[in-house]
């Protein structure tokens, strides 16, 4: 590809996306339940967009915070029923993360101002930064909306927003540095939550993968748009391979009581609950194939299958024999609450 060259400064192109970018969004922006919250909710949505579309966390975001509205009444609950309410919405990390923000908020003394309406020029991104789970991106996204910092909030969305605007040839780290610089110089003298929410907004919704251009606020500042490229930026980066894997789990019911696991410190899924697990993709021996069902984490593709058995082999433990009804009550990433949904109506 032909690698257009950086443009030159100019003002009044600057002064034209400012003003053009904010009109829009000012008429466009979708009613999301976290504009305007105070800075618990804004945090809180903040986390739950990690990774995570928007039309997703639309269906947690209430009920979450109906059950944890501030941040003690998260550090006091038990890990479990944080895990139970999370369920679902994936990335169980990011639930502990914010049972330990909400631990440290409380413990250093700043619940008062996350509870109050979003406030003006409050430095709180240095202790945001300290904390679990809050990189710059989302520290910098809290900060400038909740608390009015002057800081650009810059993701992979609000990124390939501007290496499209520029055509600029970066990727990653360096593509995501180069937008932060723009958008810090172009923010001016504009809220800055406001800035941060109009580049993410235009980015979710007009300048998305498929960029819709005859719906675009910034049309003709465009690069990308006037050499007719805006399918080339951001330039592509070389993706890591998928790893294929099988996994089986053993589904014993003995007496209505079923046999589950609690999952260790891992990197995924850690103190929720599975069935118990076989290492490879075996099939089992005299068993009945419950279900099969495939599900992605990172770049793990792994099918699951699920047997239903009378007893466990040798060598695997559970860590209890539940009676059967109270799945429904423990916290179990997506995959085995599917074979869990299954086993209870098999059951019922
Ligand atoms: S004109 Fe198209 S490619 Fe350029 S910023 Fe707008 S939506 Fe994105």
């Amino acid at each position: 590809m032909r690698v257009p060259q950086p443009r030159k400064p100019d003002p009044d192109r600057r002064a034209a996306i400012r003003s053009r970018l904010l009109r829009w969004f000012r008429r466009c922006r979708r009613p999301l339940p976290w504009r305007g919250a105070n800075p618990w909710g804004v945090l809180v949505s903040e986390l739950m967009l990690q990774q995570t579309r928007v039309a997703t966390v639309l269906r947690y975001y209430e009920p979450f915070l109906g059950r944890f509205p501030t941040p003690s009444s998260l550090a006091l609950a038990d890990m479990e029923e944080v895990l139970r309410t999370w369920e679902g919405l994936g990335y169980y990390r990011r639930a502990r993360n914010l049972k330990a923000i909400a631990e440290a908020i409380v413990r250093d003394g700043w619940e008062p101002l996350f509870l109050r309406p979003p406030t003006r020029a409050r430095a709180v991104s240095p202790f945001l930064r300290e904390l679990p789970g809050i990189g710059a991106y989302t520290a910098a996204a809290v900060g400038s909306i909740a608390f009015g910092e002057r800081l650009a909030a810059v993701d992979g969305n609000t990124a390939r927003v501007f290496a499209r605007l520029e055509a600029s040839p970066l990727t990653g780290a360096r593509l995501l540095r180069h937008a932060e610089h723009l958008s810090l110089d172009w923010m001016g003298r504009c809220r800055p939550g406001d800035w941060n929410q109009a580049w993410m907004e235009l980015g979710s919704t007009v300048c998305a993968p498929k960029p819709d251009c005859d719906l675009c606020p910034l049309r003709e500042q465009c690069e990308a748009y006037r050499l007719r490229m805006q399918h080339a930026f951001p330039v592509r980066a070389r993706t890591p391979e998928r790893i294929e894997r099988a996994e089986t789990v053993l589904c014993a019911v003995v007496d209505r009581r079923v046999a589950v696991c609690r999952i260790e410190e891992g990197p995924w899924w850690s103190g929720m609950y599975s069935f118990p697990r076989l290492e490879g993709g075996e099939a089992v021996r005299n068993a009945t194939k419950l279900a099969q069902t495939a599900y992605t984490v990172t770049r793990h593709r792994v099918v699951l299958s699920a047997y239903l058995v009378r007893k466990l082999p040798k060598g695997v433990q559970p860590t209890a024999w539940i009676p059967i009804e109270e799945l429904a009550r423990l916290p179990m990433p997506a995959p085995q609450r599917r074979i869990a949904t299954l086993l209870l109506e098999r059951f019922s």
